[in-house]
This record gives structure tokens, sequence and C-alpha cells, in this order.
């Protein structure tokens, strides 16, 4: 039915080639139930932005629409995209500092010891105290924004300009002031890593080509809180090729590549972030994105929810003219969920992350890759021979499994699902309770999604030189609290890695304090990242053109033909050929030729 798309009709038609556009049905699981609380109200606002929004009210909404919403779909296309080449990146210079070496078994001497310094008592990325000085947040950026996947590691060292960027007058080239970086000389290099990015990111330099003309986001006013890496920056120049403006802010404090940021800023492209920022920053550069005299957003791309929360907080206004949100993190798609259920969800919402293509390839194939990125990268280790513990097996452990097998460890795996548990003896680990082996083990790693899975009890267990880290969506898996306690001694070895030291000199290897490994340590793979960008971009795309009534004020999952489509365009990369369905089979199977080729509930 093309009438019905209206406007991106014409782009997706010129996107598709030729084709039929077809309306899917799609069920939206409404997760509300199982989720954490999370209530506005309790999350004070401390800073007060310039312009003041003019109601606190927000539009009470209809409640939760569970299934049978129509959405769009699409087909396969048919054109071939350009091959994407293998790059090498330039030498990264990444977490400097002298290694550590204790491997020999025995206690050592600790002539290094310092003593003990918690987490809140540091101010490493807070040394300037700014006007609304240093009072907590009561809802923590760091964890709300740490289960989602950038490409995390700067390759820039800044630690050389101790100034904060927020008290430069920077300009860009051609005299434009409206955004605040690190430093934009660093632009011509942020340049490149783009342009690394951009060869591994295939289905948007298709997008670009395929919209040269056609312009799905003209009119669009994106506000976009991401991590600010290569990979997003491909992301912003596509959206702003379709039409889109941009104004941008970090979703962490800790991931945005300085040169990039440097780079999108002489780009013309309104950036608020730098690496280290402190809470307070964060917010500020937030506000900086969305409080502009004469500049309202009409669409969100939102990483972590912070974002939305801080629109719906102090400008709900508004929310008059957002068209709709897209969001990327499990945490966002919660919260989403949640004002969804209270009915205050004012605009409709796409859920990216459970987009079967996020799940199948981020959580699985961006694990397998990244875990030992990471352990290498933080602790030099050697994985061959080594006994490491994977604590659950769903995409992430399979992932980190597969890998560590791979390179000639000794995997065992700890799970409470039996189906699961069945895989990984099937996948030939050995399935063990986590106190059976955790006095012999090497490396554990935990990928549950849940909390306290590695308690004191077993880390006092452990033996001297164990690592230990997390790959799971925040820093509830490993209880790091319970190690800040004034008999154990920290140590911070390296950026990201500290030895926790017992009273008897034995030592852990805790990375990331218990933080997402690959997240805080490495980078993850470009090509992962693309999937995730380009479903972002669709649904961005889908949301702007949507013919008024399409989509209520919900959470949607983009449908299945439009995953089927993200994944296609991917595919010319490594010369796949796809099998096309006879008539006879389609008709056998009960499928349309074009797709979609599975049920929405496949996974
Ligand atoms: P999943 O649900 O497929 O797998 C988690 C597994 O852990 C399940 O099989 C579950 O049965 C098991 N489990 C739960 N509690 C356990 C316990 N106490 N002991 C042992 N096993 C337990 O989820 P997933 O897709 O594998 O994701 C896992 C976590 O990783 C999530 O928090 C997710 O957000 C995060 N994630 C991380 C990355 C990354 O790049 N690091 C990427 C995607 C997802």
């Amino acid at each position: 039915d093309l009438g019905r798309l209206g406007g991106l009709s014409s782009f997706i038609y010129y996107v598709l080639g030729k084709g039929l556009c077809e309306i899917a049905a799609m069920s939206v699981q409404v997760l509300a139930a199982e989720m954490a609380e999370v209530e506005l109200k309790d999350v004070p606002i401390e800073s007060e932005p310039k312009a003041v929004a003019t109601s606190a009210t927000t539009p009470t909404m209809e409640p939760i629409v569970k299934t049978g919403d129509p959405s769009p779909g699409f087909l396969t296309p048919n054109t071939k995209m350009p091959q994407a080449s293998a790059m090498k990146r330039t030498d990264p210079q990444q977490n400097g500092g002298e290694a550590f070496v204790n491997r020999d078994g025995t206690v050592a001497e600790a002539p290094r010891l310092k003593k003990i310094q918690f987490a809140d008592q540091k101010q490493e990325f807070n040394k300037r105290p700014t006007k609304i000085g240093r009072r907590s947040l009561s809802r923590s950026i760091s964890q709300s924004s740490t289960d989602s996947y950038g490409s995390a590691a700067s390759y820039t060292d800044s630690s050389d300009d101790e100034t904060s960027p927020r008290d430069k007058q920077q300009k860009n080239s051609k005299g434009n002031g409206d955004f605040c970086i690190k430093n934009i000389k660093q632009a011509d290099f942020g340049r490149r890593e783009i342009e690394i990015a951009e060869q591994e990111m295939p289905a948007l330099m298709a997008l670009r080509k395929r919209a040269q003309g056609e312009k799905p986001l003209a009119g669009a006013k994106v506000v976009g809180c991401t991590h600010i890496t290569a990979q997003t920056a491909v992301l912003m120049e596509t959206l702003s090729a379709l039409g889109a403006q941009c104004r941008w802010a970090a979703c962490n404090i800790y991931s945005t590549q300085n040169e990039v940021a440097a780079a999108l800023a002489e780009g013309g492209f309104s950036v608020f972030a730098w690496k280290g920022e402190s809470e307070d920053d964060f917010w500020w550069c937030i506000d900086r994105c969305v409080n502009l005299e004469g500049w309202q957003p009409n669409m969100i791309l939102d990483d972590g929810g912070d974002l939305t929360h801080w629109i719906y907080k102090k400008y709900p206004n508004m929310f008059k003219k957002i068209k709709g949100i897209v969001e990327e993190s499990v945490t966002g798609v919660h919260r989403l969920y949640q004002l969804s259920k209270a009915g205050k969800l004012c605009v409709p919402a796409m859920n990216v992350n459970d987009s079967v293509t996020k799940q199948k390839f981020d959580n699985l194939y961006c694990c397998r890759e990244s875990i030992l990125d990471g352990l290498k990268r933080t602790t030099d280790v050697m994985f061959g021979g080594k006994q490491v513990v994977v604590c659950g097996y769903g995409e992430v452990g399979k992932g980190c499994c597969a890998a560590l097998k791979a390179m000639g460890s000794i995997v065992y795996v700890t799970e409470i699902d039996p189906i699961c548990a069945l895989q990984a003896c099937m996948d030939g680990f050995r399935l063990v309770k986590l106190s059976e082996v955790i006095r012999q083990v090497d490396i554990v790693i935990t990928c549950t999604g849940n909390k306290n899975v590695v308690v004191r009890e077993y880390l006092d267990r452990m033996k001297n030189g164990c690592i230990v880290c997390n790959m799971g969506h925040s820093n509830t898996e490993i209880d790091v609290a319970s190690l800040r306690t004034p008999e154990l001694t920290w140590e911070r070895v390296r950026s990201q890695v500290d030895h926790v030291i017992w009273p008897d000199g034995k030592r852990i290897v805790l990375l990331a304090e218990g933080r997402l490994l690959n997240l805080s340590c490495s980078t993850v793979p470009t090509f992962v990242l693309s999937i995730t960008a380009t479903t972002q971009a669709l649904a961005l795309i889908e949301l702007y053109n949507a013919p008024e009534g399409r989509y209520k004020q919900d959470v949607y999952l983009l449908p299945k033909k439009m995953d089927e489509y993200v994944a296609s365009l991917h595919l010319p990369t490594f010369d796949a050929h796809l099998t096309e369905l006879s008539d006879e089979q389609a008709k056998y199977l009960g499928l349309n030729k074009n797709g979609p080729f599975k049920p929405n509930y496949y996974r």
C-alpha cells in the first residue's frame, strides 16, 4: 500500500530499487511488568538551565498498545553495495603506563601500595568545580548508559590539557563556535578515524548514496545522545546527508573520542562532548543541545534514556513538536516502557535494542571479538591454557566462550537456565557452579545481566592474580562495593585496572571497576555498530515520515522486514549470494517472495 507510506514511500521505493511495500503487523512485547521501577519523580535535576519550560505537566496519554500496530514493510534490496575493505587502525596510544607483573603465585611485597581510594572519593574527571557544584545526581549516568556499546576507546590522550572545554572559546575554520569539545585542532586526526569507520559501515554509505537528491529527513531536527565515536560520526553525517540537522551530546562521560568530536565540530555539527566529563558537564552538554533559542528538536535519538529524561523533566513542552524517540539501550528502553505503562509517554518510540539484528550481532559477534581485546589491552594476559569461568551462557556468554576456546583456554560455564546450560554442554564446555572452580580459575567473566553473581565470598576465595571482569550491561554483576572495606587496599596499576590486595598480600585484578569490559577498555567492531546505526537511521526515517496515526504514544519494535533489509544491506560486503524463493516454494511456505521470511517473534 504505497499510498499510505506517504513521503517515505518514494525514498524507500528509491532505496529498494523497485518493489512493493507491504504493511506488516507487528507485536510489541510489553516488558514493563518485569522491569525495575524507574520513577522520574525521584530524580532531582540540580542544574537550572537558562530557558525554562512553561509547563511541568506531561500530557497523559493512552495506555500501552500491545499488539497489531501497523508498520511498513520493506523489500530485500536488489542493488549491490560497495565492497568494504579491511583496514588497519593507526597505532593506538591506549592505556599508557606500566604493566603490572605479579604472576609468580607467591605472596608479593607491596612497596607501592597506596591506601584504598573509593570511587566516590575520586574526582578524576571532575577537577573543575562547576556553577552547580558537585552534588551527585541520584541516578548514576555511568550506570544508565553502560548498556550500549560504542567503540569506546579514544586514540588521543587529552591529559596534556587540563583546561575544561567549558572554559575555552573555540571556533572551527568557518568561524562557527556552536560546539563544546576538547580541542578543535584534533579535527584532521578525527577525520581520518571517521574515514576508517566508513569502510566498515557499508549500509550507511549505501543509504547516503541512494538518498542523493532524495532527502527523507529534510526538516528533521535530531537531537542525539550517544557514544561519540567514529561510528556515530558516520551515522550523524549520514543523517545530515539525508536532510537532518543534528545536535549531539555524549551518553557516557568516558567514551567520547575527542578527535572525532573535533572533526564533527569542524564539519559544522553542534557537538557538546569530551572524554572525561564530570556529571555536571554531562547534563550541561545535554542541556546545550536542546536549550537553544530558535531551534527545537523534532526527533530524539537516545542511548540510555538520559536525554529523553532531561527533556521530560526540563522541557516537557518540546514534546509537542517531537515526532518520535529512537532508543538503543536496554536501560533506555526499560524507561520508555515504564513511561508507557504509566501513560506518560507522549510520543511514539522505537525500541532499537530489541530489534533482532541488534541482538544477534551486538551481543554475540561483538563480544566474541571484543572480549579478547579488552583483556589483552588491560592485562597482556596470555589465553592459551588459562582456566576461565564464564558466568551466563546467553548470547554474550556464547561469544566470550567461543573466543576463549579458540585461543586455547580451558573454559567453564555457569548457568541457571537448563536450556542454555545444555547448549554449553553440547558446545563442549564444562558446566559448573562458581563455587566449584573459583579457587582454581585465572579469569572470571560475568555476562548474565544479573546482580551479585560474583560476591565477596568468591572474591575472597580467588587465587592470587585472578582477573575479574564483567561483560554484562551494568556494574551490578560483581559486588565491587563489597571490596571497598578498610582491610583491602586498592592500587590503580593502569587506566581501568585495579589491584585489590588482601592483608596477606593476595591480589586480584579488577577490570573497569566491574563495568562493561569491552565498552570501557577496548573498541568494538565497527561492522557490528554499522548494523545498529543503520537500524537507528531507518527508525528515524520511519518515525519522522509516518503519517499521523500510524504510531501511537507507545513503544514499537521495527518490523521484521526492516531488520531483513538492514541485514541485506550488509551482505554485499561478503560478496554473499542470497537464494531467492521460487514461486512454488513461496507458496509452499506461505511466504511473500520478498519477505518477511520469519515471524516477528523469531529470534
Ligand atoms: P541473555 O539473557 O541471552 O544471557 C544471560 C544468561 O545469563 C542467561 O542465559 C541466564 O540464564 C544467565 N544467568 C542469569 N543469572 C545467572 C546467574 N546468577 N548465574 C549464571 N547464569 C545466569 O543475555 P545476553 O544477550 O547474553 O546479555 C547478557 C548481558 O550482557 C546483558 O546485561 C546485556 O545487556 C549485556 N550485553 C553486553 C554486550 C557487550 O558488548 N558487552 C553486548 C550486548 C549485551
